[in-house]
């Protein structure tokens, strides 16, 4: 910890753990530690980070203006996996929210990241620490394979989550959700309001680009429209209900006992490990009702299949 602390203190950049996905952490008040996290992860400069903290104080010297609606979310899923979307202060620098006059900040729950932001006394700026739009990291192990030149990894075991945070803005109505995840629209509709209007402006939110979380093998959801000519006996299964498992070379229970929540935890897991596989051609996902955190999971495997979907010609 004292050693990561110091790399992070020096410009440097340290996987750690969160209670979500790993992240690629950097000194967020550091332009150029900041700008290794782009290079290192090949992002896009238009992909805004999110910034991790430790106390609350720090959020009063990233933000703007700080209304009394943060607090009230703050209170409820503070440390947790809710990312709010705020005004933000010149003290951010642009290259860490891509030029936007606004900052995505977040308390992680994990203890190790809280340390290692304590520690360090620096508030930290990571995203998913794996290459982008490939599978995001749960593992230690997952953030050597993508990215071998990372000057440290904190290693805190599998993460407790395994997707990544809900993100949300604040609008005058209440708020709207950039991106899902474990904490749902109904968990944040029992303090704040739902924001259902029209969106004006186009705010950029890449977490919303079309293919993401992508394997660099075919992969696809087995809905309706699944491909009858799938070699089945090419294929992992990430089965859901067991229902489906016929045929298929491998498969991975995500969940024992049909719970969303491990489904979460196990989907990236599982999508490395046939990955990894030489034995599996093509990672089949069983899809889930796209309510609650049903949500979250359906758009992580859209994103994954969208590049292998759009150019298959069987559909
Ligand atoms: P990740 O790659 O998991 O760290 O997620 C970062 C995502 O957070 C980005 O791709 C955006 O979708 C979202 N985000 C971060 N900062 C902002 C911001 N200021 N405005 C809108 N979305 C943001
Ligand atoms: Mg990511």
């Amino acid at each position: 910890m004292e050693l990561a602390a110091r790399l992070i203190q020096e410009g440097k950049l340290v996987a750690f753990p969160t209670e979500t996905v790993y992240g690629l952490g950097a000194n967020a008040l550091d332009p150029m530690a900041v700008a290794k996290i782009f290079a290192l992860k090949e992002r896009p400069s238009f992909d805004p980070l999110i910034i991790h903290i430790a106390d609350l104080d720090d959020l009063k010297k990233l933000t703007a203006e700080v209304d009394d609606r943060v607090y009230l979310l703050a209170e409820k899923f503070w440390p947790g996996s809710l990312t709010l979307v705020l005004p933000k202060s010149k003290l951010v620098p642009d290259i860490v929210t891509s030029g936007l006059p606004t900052v995505g900040i977040r308390m992680p729950a994990n203890e190790i990241a809280r340390e290692l932001i304590r520690t360090s006394g620096r508030p930290i700026a990571a995203p998913s620490a794996n290459k982008f739009g490939r599978i995001s990291p749960t593992t230690a192990n997952h953030v050597r394979k993508q990215l071998p030149d990372v000057d440290y990894i904190l290693d805190g075991g599998k993460t407790t989550v395994g997707i990544e945070s809900t993100i949300i803005e604040l609008t005058e109505k209440g708020f709207r959700i950039l991106r899902n995840g474990i904490i749902t629209k109904e968990d944040i509709e029992e303090v704040l309001s739902f924001d259902d209007s029209e969106k004006t402006e186009s705010i950029v939110a890449p977490g919303m680009v079309k293919s993401h979380y992508s394997p660099v093998k075919k992969m696809i959801v087995a809905d309706k429209n699944i491909p009858v000519d799938i070699d089945k006996s090419k294929a992992g299964l990430l089965s859901f209900t067991g229902k489906y498992e016929n045929g298929y070379r491998k498969i991975i229970r995500v969940s024992e006992s049909n719970d969303l929540k491990e489904y979460a935890v196990n989907m990236f897991d599982a999508m490395h490990t046939f990955e990894d596989d030489s034995e599996i051609e093509i990672i089949v996902a069983e899809p889930v009702a796209e309510t609650g955190i049903g949500k979250a999971i359906m758009d992580r495997l859209r994103k994954a299949e969208y590049n292998w979907r759009k150019g298959s010609s069987e559909i």
